[in-house]
């Protein structure tokens, strides 16, 4: 593929500099001492042009084309209304790009306009009969025009039918054309050029599926609105604050210096705090479309901000939260998708349960390959051979073979081991997968390492076929804790790779479901900040979510380990769209959770007092969620990255916006401003 050519903008931008200098530098010495700035002349050029009496005869060349852009004549149609409305011999104004010109003689060129969407184009056909020919001559492909033309009907081709499209029904012949602005010709933009992050116009400019995608998603984004708005009572869009203050809320935040010694804001993470208040302010149904900020690592496809579709609910519970956001699904799909809308209630799948069968709180539930546990059955000494631990769990799965051919299945295992996707695998420290190809031709059918019970149980829970693979996976015994197990990783990973390497179809449609019951408070981890307690746990999802039942409440004094959260997650083929929680709307137990049972340390549960003095005013219960917006429109039009779906994403590593160079260092002064000094 074509690489974009890096731009010339700066050696542009330097001589246009230089003329203006020389022009100003030149006149310099006939200059009055006074004059006035005529009213239409722009502030920031009177400083200097106005010491100028009159404007030169000549103006350089780069001030008349300016002047000549601007004074364009007003299009006469948009394409779409053009192609519905065109009369033969009227005469049009179009605005829109050149493509590419072709000269058929002297005397005679064409070149397609494309108008301002780039969505539809139209033939222009050039004759040297006035100077319009010579000024198309002397333009570049892409550039911006403004041309006024006279309607033809296109001769069809004998090759052509009659039902072709408008937009090769009709052409102009070209009378005038205004350039705009100019194109760079050394710049090479074709449909498939991939341009640098730092040309990011350039890459939606020539990528029609990603101007696309930005269409869908607002699309979505207005359908979403409707959806909530039209409830009854109807939801509203409140604004919250987007400089707020930095609380332990779960994930890591990015603060903002002020010039008052010592103060800084931070920005939201989520609008949660601000609209759990909004439900104690007597405002019942908030939404929002939130721009959310987190400090997080950027693997997995994360942007340091994104949109979130945020709502809350008072005098509500979390039923109530998932049936609006399942009607704002089908709304989706109905409206926007050629698969059908899913039919709800969407199933409810605890916590427990998913990990145990797919070894992930985000399964992709298309395509089996469900777990099962073996460890109770299976031979000392083959548990012995795929793991060192002492009394592990060991799980198993099965993977449909391609045809019932073994060696064709033993071909696709043993690359996927051998390629840098099985690494992570094979150098688990608790022990690499068992792998096992189930073949009628063996005795126990390839099973005998697993002794007669065990590959007897196999066979009733698996139903192996000639040629399906087995996995044996261990890890320790204990209870589930995370987004996933190592079996749930292989599962996912080999089926990733079956895919891609063809070995299998990918799956369609989509299955929907809620995760429920995630454990109220999980270890906490170095990777994520947590509440920054000290009890060795944070809460799973937000210190604000409530325990689900009066038994989960006894739980919080005796065992807070074990108690179950009123938390859901929405997932859809292998992605987390979503969660959300009931909240505690009681000040005295939200206090209680962050004092002795997370052990924040006092000063931090004082950046709380807001939260706890709203719910003290006699706050109504409350239950809420936020939908990943970015993701939801990626997984609707079927992207594996959320940056194909945002305009200016952040890229690399460090979360960068290379098209305008941010983060950007800040300066001696800036710091001086905010009051800080860099640590050598
Ligand atoms: N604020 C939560 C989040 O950002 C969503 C919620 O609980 O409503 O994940």
């Amino acid at each position: 593929m074509p690489i974009g050519v890096l731009p010339m903008r700066s050696l542009r931008l330097r001589s246009s500099y230089i003329e203006i200098s020389n022009i100003l530098r030149g006149r310099a010495a006939a200059l009055p001492r006074q004059c006035h700035r005529p009213l239409h002349a722009p502030r920031y050029f009177h400083a200097r042009a106005c010491l100028l009496q009159e404007p030169p005869k000549e103006l350089p060349a780069f001030l008349e084309a300016y002047k000549r852009a601007v004074d364009f004549p007003p299009a006469t149609h948009d394409f779409e209304t053009f192609f519905a409305q065109a009369e033969p011999n009227t005469e049009v104004v179009l605005h829109g790009y050149l493509g590419q010109r072709s000269d058929l003689s002297k005397k005679l060129s064409f070149v397609r306009l494309a108008d301002p969407t780039l969505q539809h184009s139209l033939q222009v056909v050039a004759f040297a009969k006035n100077n319009a020919f010579e000024k198309l001559k002397a333009l570049n492909a892409n550039s911006p025009v403004a041309v006024r033309g006279i309607v033809q009907k296109k001769k069809a081709k004998a090759s052509e039918s009659a039902d072709k499209p408008a937009e090769d029904s009709w052409e102009l012949a070209l009378e005038e054309i205004h350039p705009l602005n100019d194109f760079p010709k050394e710049t090479i933009m074709t449909p498939e050029t991939v341009f640098p992050p730092e040309q990011r116009y350039l890459q939606l400019r020539s990528d029609a599926e990603l101007r696309e995608a930005l269409r869908f998603r607002a699309r979505a984004h207005n359908l979403c609105k409707k959806e909530l708005e039209e409830q009854s009572p109807p939801f509203f869009e409140i604004e919250t604050p987007l400089l707020f203050k930095s609380t332990p809320e779960g994930a890591r935040e990015f603060i903002v210096p002020t010039r008052r010694e010592g103060l800084a804001y931070a920005l939201p993470q989520s609008p949660q705090q601000y609209k759990q208040i909004l439900m104690a302010s007597g405002l019942p149904r908030y939404y929002q479309f939130a721009r959310c900020f987190r400090d997080e690592d950027l693997r997995a496809d994360r942007q340091p901000e994104f949109t979130q579709l945020d709502m809350e609910m008072s005098f509500a519970t979390g039923d109530d939260v998932m049936r609006t956001i399942e009607g704002v699904i089908r709304r989706l799909w109905s409206s926007l998708m050629k698969d059908p809308a899913p039919e709800g209630p969407f199933r409810k799948v605890p916590y427990q349960e998913v990990m145990a069968k797919y070894g992930s709180d985000k399964p992709d539930t298309r395509y089996g390959m469900e777990i099962i546990r073996l460890d109770q059955l299976l031979p000392v000494d083959l548990i012995g051979k795929i793991s060192d631990l002492e009394d592990p769990i060991v799980e198993a799965f099965k993977l449909e073979g391609n045809e019932n051919d073994p060696a064709e299945t033993h071909k696709f295992i043993t690359q996927f081991l051998d390629s840098p996707a099985g690494a992570p695998f094979n150098n688990n420290p608790d022990g690499g997968p068992g792998v096992f190809i189930y073949n009628g031709k063996q005795p126990l059918c390839g099973l005998q390492p697993f002794g007669f019970q065990a590959a007897e149980h196999v066979e009733e829970l698996l139903d192996p076929d000639h040629g399906d693979l087995i996995i044996l996976q261990a890890r320790p015994r204990a209870p589930f804790s995370g987004g996933s197990t190592p079996i749930g990783d292989l599962r996912r990973a080999l089926h990733a790779s079956s895919v891609s390497t063809g070995f299998k179809p990918a799956p369609t449609g989509f299955d929907f479901l809620w995760v429920v019951d995630f454990p109220l408070f999980s270890p906490s981890s170095d990777s994520e900040p947590g509440q920054g307690g000290a009890a060795g746990i944070s809460s799973t999802h937000h210190p604000f979510t409530a325990p689900k039942t009066p038994a989960d409440v006894d739980l919080l004094l005796t065992d807070p380990t074990q108690a179950v959260a009123d938390h859901y997650d929405l997932v859809v083929n292998g992605v987390e769209l979503g969660g959300g929680s009931r909240r505690i709307h009681d000040a005295a137990v939200q206090e209680f959770i962050f004092r002795e049972i997370l052990k924040m340390p006092a000063e931090r549960l004082d950046d709380f007092s807001h939260l706890l003095d709203a719910l003290r005013s006699g706050c109504p219960p409350h239950a809420g969620l936020a939908l990943g917006f970015d993701r939801l429109v990626a997984v609707m039009l079927g992207k594996e990255s959320v940056r194909d779906v945002i305009a200016f994403p952040k890229t690399g590593r460090g979360g960068d916006d290379a098209m305008v160079g941010a983060p950007s260092p800040m300066t001696e002064q800036a710091l001086e401003t905010y009051h800080l000094k860099l640590r050598k």
